[in-house]
């Protein structure tokens, strides 16, 4: 399957796309990732990556689909993948639909997680982020860790990623509602749409999502 997530920032994207690439044994691929691991690598395109994501903003579509389309290329991605965070805006999407029309293959989903805005700013501003593994998520006050700083999962430095304050979240939805909501209307045009809401334990919404993309590929 090749599926697209889409959902304000805080909606639990990166934590969903990891239980749902692992359940759906297809690649995770998550263009934020992509760019954090150039920038501790501390690669041109990472430099170049750092001073927009800092601002809360996006990072230049040649650079972004660039880089995509080289992920996209990798052998693990033939069978099947779910982007996060990719597309953004509608450039990236027309860029993506004709990277797939060239292999002669398609989306078969757009998951759209639903999250009340006043929700995503406690979320995101509480947020801390294992170091070793961003799918690692925790927060000061709904999921705290069990020692402070470390992650449960794999004793990684946990640390709030600079992009999580508060004032370049709200920058953040600012540009989801203008950039990357207009890809959910385009999606809808092709049917590829599967909206949820995304509240509720971790779990719950994985399985909210198995059944929805279940329902779609029916
Ligand atoms: P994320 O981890 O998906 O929340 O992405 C973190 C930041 O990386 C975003 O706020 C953007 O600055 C940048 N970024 C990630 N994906 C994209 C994309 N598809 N287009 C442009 N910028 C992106």
């Amino acid at each position: 399957m090749r599926i697209v997530l889409v959902g304000p920032p805080g909606a639990g994207k990166g934590t969903q796309a990891a239980y749902l690439a692992e359940n759906l044994s297809i690649p995770h691929i998550s263009t934020g990732d992509l760019f954090r691991a150039n920038i501790s690598q501390g690669t041109p395109l990472g430099r170049q990556a750092k001073e927009f994501m800092d601002a809360g903003e996006l990072v230049p579509d040649e650079v972004t689909i660039g880089m995509a389309k080289d992920r996209l290329e990798q052998p693990d991605a033939g069978n099947g993948c779910l982007l996060d965070g990719f597309p953004r805006n509608l450039t990236q999407a027309k860029a993506l639909d004709q990277i797939l029309e060239e292999k002669g293959i398609g989306l078969d989903a757009v998951l759209d997680l639903e999250v009340p805005e006043e929700e995503v700013v406690k979320r995101i501003a509480g947020r801390r982020t294992c170091r070793n593994n961003s799918a690692h998520t925790f927060h000061v006050e709904y999921k705290p860790p069990k020692a402070e700083g470390v992650c449960d999962e794999c004793g990684g430095e946990l640390y709030q990623r600079e992009d999580d304050s508060e004032e370049t979240v709200r920058k953040r939805l600012e540009v989801y509602h203008e950039q990357t909501e207009p890809i959910i209307d385009y999606y809808k045009t092709q049917g590829l749409v599967v909206t949820i809401p995304a509240l509720g334990k971790v779990a719950e919404v994985t399985q909210r999502a198995m059944e929805a993309l279940r329902q779609q590929a029916a």
